[in-house]
C-alpha cells in the first residue's frame, strides 16, 4: 500500500515538475523564429499518476428474479463497513485464528476454509484480520503524512478507523507466503496473489464456508475504493452462495432488502 502510495505521488510530483519545465510562448516572432532554429528538446512520456481507482456514477440496485435467501440484514453477519458506511467504534468479538485475532463467530468456518485448502494442497496463511482502531488510526496518520496531508488522496488509499471491515473482526487478508503473514506492511497486498494458485481456490470455495470476495474493482461505485488485496468477508454460507451466483456485492445484496441501508453519495465519489 505505501509503496504504491509513493509511487502515485512520484508520478505526480514528475507531472508537475514536467508542467513547470514546459516553456513559456514566445513573446514576439523574433524569438519564436529564433526558438524553431534552436535543437528540438529530448521528449519523455509522461507517466500517469497512479491513484486508486475511484467510483464516477452513483450505481443502481440490480433486479434479480429468484426469491431471496431468508436472512436478517440486520443480523451482525452483514454488518456494513465501507469507505460510505462507518460503523464508528466497532467492538469485535475476540476469537483467535492461528494467533491473529478474529470475531469468534467466524472462527470456525475460517479455520475449516484454512484446514480444507491445505488438505486440497495450498499454502494459506492469514496476513491480517481483526485491526483495533488504535492500530487504525496510526495508520491513517502515516498515510495522511505520506498523503501530502490531502485528505481525499488520503480517503482513497486507505480504509481507517470506521470505515475498515477489518474493524469488525468479520474480515481476513489471505496470503499464499508465510513472509507476506509474518510482516504485513511487506508484500502481502502485492497484486500478484490474485495470479495465484490459492486465489483461484478461494474464489471458487469461499462461499462454501460463508465468504466472499470484498471490494471488486468493477463493483467500485457502491463502496468507492475498490481491494488491493485478497481480502474475504464472510456472510454466512445462504448469502455467500446467493452473491456469488448472481454476482452480487455486500451493498447490492442488501440493498435488495433495503434500499436505504446502504449509503451511496449522490455523486457516486469518495469525495
Ligand atoms: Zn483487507
Amino acid at each position: 500500500m505505501k509503496n504504491r502510495i509513493l509511487a502515485g505521488l512520484l508520478a505526480a510530483l514528475l507531472m508537475v515538475v514536467c508542467i513547470l519545465a514546459i516553456p513559456a510562448p514566445a513573446a514576439s516572432a523574433q524569438e519564436a523564429a529564433t526558438e524553431e532554429t534552436a535543437a528540438e528538446p529530448e521528449t519523455t512520456e509522461t507517466p500517469e499518476p497512479t491513484l486508486p481507482p475511484v467510483s464516477t456514477e452513483k450505481p443502481t440496485v440490480p433486479e434479480i428474479s429468484d426469491p431471496l435467501p431468508d436472512v436478517d440484514i440486520h443480523s451482525w453477519e452483514f454488518t456494513l463497513c465501507n469507505s460510505y458506511n462507518s460503523r464508528g467504534w466497532i467492538t469485535c468479538q475476540r476469537g483467535n485464528l492461528e494467533g491473529i485475532g478474529i470475531d469468534e463467530r467466524i472462527q470456525e468456518a475460517a479455520a475449516t476454509l484454512m484446514a480444507d485448502a491445505r488438505a486440497a494442497g495450498y499454502s494459506i496463511y492469514v496476513a491480517r484480520a481483526y485491526l483495533n482502531t488504535e492500530w487504525l488510526e496510526n495508520m491513517y496518520l502515516t498515510t495522511l503524512w505520506v498523503c501530502n496531508y490531502d485528505p481525499v488522496l488520503t480517503a482513497r488509499s486507505f480504509q481507517g478507523p470506521g470505515v475498515s471491515e477489518h474493524q469488525t473482526g468479520l474480515a481476513i487478508d489471505f496470503t499464499d507466503t508465510i513472509g507476506h503473514a509474518a510482516n504485513y506492511e511487506y508484500q502481502f497486498e502485492d497484486p500478484e496473489i490474485f495470479d495465484s494458485e490459492l486465489y483461484a481456490w478461494l474464489m471458487e470455495h469461499c462461499a462454501d464456508y460463508g465468504f466472499i470476495f470484498r471490494y471488486p474493482a468493477e463493483k467500485a461505485p457502491w463502496y468507492g475504493v475498490s481491494c488491493p488485496h485478497a481480502h474475504f468477508r464472510y456472510v454466512g454460507v445462504e448469502a455467500a452462495k446467493f452473491m456469488v451466483e448472481h454476482d452480487l456485492c455486500l451493498e447490492e445484496f442488501i440493498s435488495l432488502y433495503d434500499p436505504d441501508a446502504v449509503y451511496v453519495p449522490d455523486n457516486g465519489r469518495l469525495a
